[in-house]
């Protein structure tokens, strides 16, 4: 099957909550009352964070490919995804959350954070007061 962040408590979904944990953040998990249902949220500091598998998520980035068959199954299922993603962060934005989308790519595969990093650059921006942002694989990172 695709590779992708579906399930609950993928391993590097794990990372970031340690991460956070140790931090001394205190967050809830999958919340579903929230538009999108955030992985992570931290009602504290009005924080929802989503881990966005790649592949479901229709991210440009080497790992998303689109499947060989059932092309026009895919761009439709892909496509209603993409739009639900841009629904969901305007109605968390309008609720006055802010909002870290943390791809797959910068947790798994040739283009990953070292864990060091991808912790320094979540716990910064909490620190901060950007509404938004979104971390990714390194290949982005050199090209933008
Ligand atoms: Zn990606």
């Amino acid at each position: 099957m695709m590779s992708g962040i579906r399930g609950k408590d993928t391993r590097p979904e794990l990372t970031i909550r340690r991460a956070l944990h140790r931090a001394g953040f205190r967050y809830r998990l999958h919340v579903k009352e929230l538009p999108g249902k955030p992985d992570i949220v931290l009602p504290r500091y009005r924080v929802a964070i989503l881990v966005h598998g790649c592949f479901w998520h229709r991210h440009e980035c080497h790992l998303f490919k689109w499947p060989e068959s059932r092309v026009a199954f895919w761009q439709v299922k892909l496509a209603g995804n993409h739009a639900s993603d841009v629904r969901h962060l305007e109605a968390l934005r309008r609720d006055g959350w802010r909002v870290l989308v943390i791809w797959e790519c910068a947790l798994k595969g040739r283009e990953r954070l070292n864990p060091e990093n991808l912790e320094t650059r979540v716990l910064s921006w909490l620190s901060g007061k950007s509404g938004f942002a979104q971390i990714r694989g390194k290949a982005d990172a050199a090209s933008s």
